[in-house]
This record gives C-alpha cells, structure tokens and sequence, in this order.
C-alpha cells in the first residue's frame, strides 16, 4: 500500500514557523522512490536542525548507498524547530521525512546517527512526533526499528532503553547487511514478529540490541556485569571498519542544500582513522586503524562531486588532513588543476608545523590568506605530554612564525581546559603561548597588524579511550581557570588587543560527560529532560543546565558520581560489552603512561604497539605512498 505524503497539511503550517525552507526537500539530488518499489525502507534522522544536519556525511552516505540498493528505499529526517513542533502537535501532523514527506512511522527502520549525545532529546521529540512509543518495550509490530549509528553509539547504554538496536563502527556495509536481514524476514512472512528481527539481527555479532543484555549492579551503584539474556546473544557486540574506501566512493551526488546550513561545500573523505594516539580523542581510537582512499580515488570523486554539485568549495576530510601520506601531491594537483577558476580548496588540518603551512599555501592559491589554524591543545609542555600531543613551545612558535611571514595574518589556537592533572598554571600557560605567538609574529613580519584567537573548551572524558577512567574536571574549576585566562589576555597591555579569546562555561561539559560515560539509569534524566521541554541541547541558546541537574535529582542520579569520580582498573564500565577493538589493558597502561607523561608514537611510521585494534577486528593500517598521481582522472 503506497503511503501518502503528508505535505498538504506540512504546507498550511509552514507560513508560520522560521526558516520553513528547510522542511520542503526537493533538493538537488534528493531521491525520491516509488514507495511500492521498496521492500525495506530507512528514515534516517540526523538529531539536530536541517542547517546543521544536511553536510553530515555520514547520513549522506548511508542514503545514497541505500537507495542505489535494488528493492531500498531511504529518505531523510531532521529536528524540527520548537515552533514547528508547537504547531504539528496542535494540527496532529507527525514526523515526516523531507523527501516524499512521509510519515516516519511508516519506515521499517529509523536510523538515528548521533555526532554528539546532545542530540537525545531531540531523537525522543522525533519518535513522540512520529507516533513511536519512547521506550522499546511498548513498540509494537508497526513501529520501525530504531537504530542508532554514529560516535555517541559506542555508549548507548543512556539511551538504551528508547533503542531497539545500535551499531557501531562504519555504516556503509552492515546498513546493507541489516536491510538484507530485514528483506528476507519479512519475505518469509514476519515469523517471529519484532523479536525474532531482533534476535537476527543481534545473532551476528555486529548489531547491539540493548534489550537482550541484562545489566547488574553492585550495591554502591556500580556495574557488576552486563551479561546476554539470551542463549544465542554473543557476550561482546563489535564494530564495523571498512577496509577499502576506494571501493566506497561516497557521496557520488552530493545533495546541495535549499536553506542555508553550516557547510556549503563539497566534502570528500581523504582517510578515516587516526593512529596520533591523543588520548583525549575519541574519535581517533574508535575509528582506528588508519585506512586512505587513493590518491587516484580522490581526484576522482572532487571531479565527480564538483560535476554533480556545483559546488565551488571543496574540504578534505579526515581526523588530520595533513597526514594523508600523498596529500602534497593532491594538493598540488588539485591546486594546479583549480587554479584559476572559482572552485575553492580546504583542508581543515590542525597540525603544527611547517607542512602544513606549504599545504595551506597551495590550497590558498585561488584565495585570500585569511586564518590558519593549529591545535596545541594543551597550554604547558607537561599537559601536552599527558595528552600525547607531541608539540613543544619551539615548534609552534616556528610553524606560527612561518606562517605569518608567509602572508597570514590571523592564526587561530585550540585548546582544551579540564584536562587530566590540569592545575591552574597549565591554563594559565596558554597566555604565555599566546603572547609568545604574537611577539614572534611582530618581529617576524615587522608589523603590528597580526593577530591570534585563543579557542577553548571544556575537556570531556570519553569511552574508548585511556582517559575514560579519569575524573572530569567540576565546572567551578574550569569556570575559575577559563576566567583567570581570560584576565591574563585581556590585562596585558603590550600584546592583549592582538589576542582574542573564546571560550564556553563548563557547565554543558559536565551534562556531555554525565551522558558520554552514562549507563542505563540515565535515560531517566534524559526523559525528564525531555518532558520539561529539552530540546536542541547542543545550542547554547535552548541548553539549560538547570534543568538537566533538577532532572537528574529528579531520577535519583548524582551527577558527580558519573561525571567528577575516577574509576579503578577493574570496574565494569558500561560499554565495556562493546568492542571498538582497543585492548582495554593496553588503554589502562596508557592512562597510566598518561599520568607520568609517557609519550607513544604514531604507528602509522612506527612500529605496531599492540592496541590491539588490528588484530582483533582482522584489519590493518593501509597508506601510501602509492605511487599514483590524481591525473588524469579515472571514473567512479
Ligand atoms: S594494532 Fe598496532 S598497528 Fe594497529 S592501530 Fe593498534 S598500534 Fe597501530
């Protein structure tokens, strides 16, 4: 039975809500599929506003891969605003897809991709907004699955109980290998209902559903064992890593936004992984090893993405851009090969050194030299120890120095606040940095006309890596040491008005925090958050810490205990039962290297540590050089 758009009762309510372009769909690119000619269909939800959700790459990925699959179909599904939402309850108009508008609830699964855990209240109004029951165990045989994807998913023991299913890792061949499950158990009739796709699902070890593990806990509040409830339920549920990327040059057709959202550009995946070993990047641990697209692939897909877009910007993306072991020759063939015409380049890479520079240089030939930015990280040489970011004062001073002799004027520096072991002199160290940079600066160029952006944040400890035992650093104490920073910049006098200074209050780092290393007994906060009107935590302006703290008394849950508490070696953690592939020994012995400022090496040049990423998920770290040049193109 075709399922009819709900547009026309969309429509009346658009002329009344901002920005209402961002609900109409139709852009370039989009897919819209015959409803009939689908035998699985996806929703897949980016938990955030169209303008911040349309450039995930991974939602664009996973739509093009689905719906190039025979007997697939897959549309997309945003956050809407309070006012829209305000309106859709009152005229009974539910969640709806801004493809082919249709009802949400209708989809077999809901796929749910979270960048950050920020966005679990608004997943909760989508499902509210669909006709979902919140939690899993009231859905019935007519709601779809819901599935989460993304980083926030190697913990979803806080949002477990409104999950049918998460997935870890890549999402390119298991979303295929799920919809294959999917396609097969309805052909054979549905036997078993939800529970028997379920249990399919969750026999093959790389589909985690919360509800067949059962989660004990010590008297004093902490995890005794999380154990399958059912016989065929493997103990440990794994993530995925896509070994080839040449073989899954995604996006083809890039979709090319109506409303205008955060990047405009046509972005391309140089490499994913990251094997630096910072230790507060959690990011780089879950996605090791190390794997790069091809040179050849790469001038392929700017090719075709530029073609098919019309885009006139183009970003290379990975963890850190300048890293790709071929990346001089692709900026210099796309550099030579754009020069002149109106297609701009980008490489957000962060890394401290001259390299870097030579690479902005080229990327910059079409532009203006506007801001180059570096990440430190860490104000004192003793912090960036701690943290494994092997940078030292007299390397950034040099690589700033070369920087704005070559034209720059505006270098931008981040860092983080919180860190472990932090004490007020390490913070305080980042002042000194700042107007070492600016002297440096001056006296390199000889002119007053340079400036420097201090950037910081609150640090948040994350699963899956070593710094996942360690106590958060309470908002006092980063408030206090954010602020003493602040008048350490701002009071001097000879290099202060060269200096900018931004910075966010700790408090929405403790709520990340509470949510990062929750376990199950925080899906109660969240709900009650929810309930009292949580939407859209991530941005500043609708994030209430008051009410994510009266929500948390509410549900019986100290804060503290989740957040500012240090773990011991041999407490269960909550996702212990979820293998991003580190060997949890090998973290515990580089949290231990961590405190006395031991530094490891980047195994893509060094040897192999043992982390334990390779051989247990049978994958290994695959660069260059390959010896290929990006012309001429080859076709994807
Ligand atoms: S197992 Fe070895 S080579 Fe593989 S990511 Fe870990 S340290 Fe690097």
């Amino acid at each position: 039975m075709p399922v009819e758009s709900i547009f026309h009762r969309l429509e009346a309510l658009l002329p009344k809500v901002q920005k209402p372009i961002q609900y109409v769909g139709g852009e370039l690119n989009s897919t819209v599929k015959d409803w009939d000619s689908a035998d699985v269909r996806w929703a897949l939800m980016y938990p955030d506003a169209y303008e911040v959700g349309l450039p995930n790459q991974g939602v664009a990925i996973l739509y093009e891969i689905l719906n190039e699959l025979p007997g697939t179909l897959a549309e997309r599904t945003y956050a809407v605003w309070p006012d829209l939402e305000a309106l859709m309850r009152a005229e009974g108009v539910p969640q709806f897809t801004v493809d082919a508008h249709r009802p949400v609830r209708a989809f077999d699964v809901l796929g749910v991709s979270f960048s950050t855990e920020l966005g679990y209240t608004n997943m909760l109004t989508a499902l509210d907004l669909a006709g979902i029951p919140l939690l899993a165990v009231d859905r019935g045989e007519d709601d779809p699955i819901v599935l989460a994807g993304g980083h926030a998913a190697f913990n979803p023991e806080p949002i477990a109980d409104f999950l049918d299913a998460a997935v870890l890792g890549d999402g390119e061949q298991i979303s295929i290998a799920i919809t294959e499950v999917i396609r097969e158990w309805k052909a054979e009739g549905r036997p078993g209902g939800r529970d028997e796709l379920l249990m399919r699902l969750a026999e093959s070890g790389g589909v985690y559903v919360p509800k067949f593990y059962d989660v004990e806990y010590h008297d004093d509040g902490r995890i005794k064992r999380v154990a399958p409830n059912r016989p065929d339920v493997p103990w440990r549920v794994h993530k995925h890593t896509v070994m080839d990327l040449d073989e899954w040059p995604y996006p083809k057709k890039p979709l090319v936004p109506l409303a205008e959202t955060v990047h405009e550009r046509f972005s391309v995946e140089i490499f994913r992984g990251c094997t630096r070993g910072c230790r507060f990047c959690q990011a780089g641990m879950i996605t090791r090893p190390v794997r790069e697209r091809s040179i050849t692939t790469i001038g392929a897909m700017v090719d075709n993405g530029i073609k098919q877009s019309g885009f006139n910007e183009v970003g290379l993306l990975s963890l850190s851009s300048a890293d790709h072991s071929e990346i001089a020759d692709v900026a210099k063939g796309l550099a030579d090969r754009y020069e002149g015409t109106n297609t701009s380049l980008s490489l957000p890479s962060t890394r401290v050194d001259a390299f870097n520079i030579d690479l902005a240089n080229e990327f910059s030939r079409n532009g203006r030299r506007s801001g180059l930015t570096f990440a430190p990280e860490g104000g004192s040489e003793r912090m960036r120890k701690v943290i494994n970011k092997m940078v030292t004062e007299e390397d950034l001073i040099r690589t700033v120095t070369t920087a704005y002799s070559q034209g720059w004027r505006q270098v931008k520096l981040y860092f983080m606040c919180g860190l472990p072991t932090e004490q007020d002199e390490d913070v305080l160290g980042i002042a000194d940095l700042a107007k070492k940079v600016i002297k440096a600066g001056r006296e390199a160029t000889g002119s007053r006309d340079i400036r420097c952006t201090v950037s910081i944040g609150g640090f948040v400890p994350k699963p899956h890596t070593p710094f996942q035992w360690a106590g958060q650093a309470d908002h006092e104490t980063v408030d206090r040491r954010l602020k003493a920073l602040r008048d350490a910049l701002r009071g001097d006098k000879e290099y202060g008005r060269a200096i900018g200074y931004r910075y966010h209050d700790g408090k929405p780092s403790i709520v990340e925090g509470l949510l990062s290393r929750g376990d199950r007994r925080i899906g109660a906060v969240i709900r009650n958050v929810w309930e009292d009107g949580g939407r859209f935590d991530g941005w500043s302006e609708h994030f209430s810490y008051e009410r994510w703290m009266a929500a948390a008394e509410k549900a019986g849950v100290d804060v503290d205990w989740y957040t500012t508490r240090e773990r011991e070696e041999n407490e269960v953690l909550p996702w212990d039962h979820l293998d991003a592939g580190l060997d949890r020994e090998w973290l515990w012995q580089d949290w231990q290297e961590a405190v006395s400022g031991g530094e490891v090496e980047d195994c893509r040049w060094t040897p192999c540590y043992d982390c334990g990423v390779c051989p247990t998920m049978g994958t290994e770290i695959q660069i260059g050089p390959t010896g290929r040049k990006l012309l001429p193109l080859t076709v994807v």
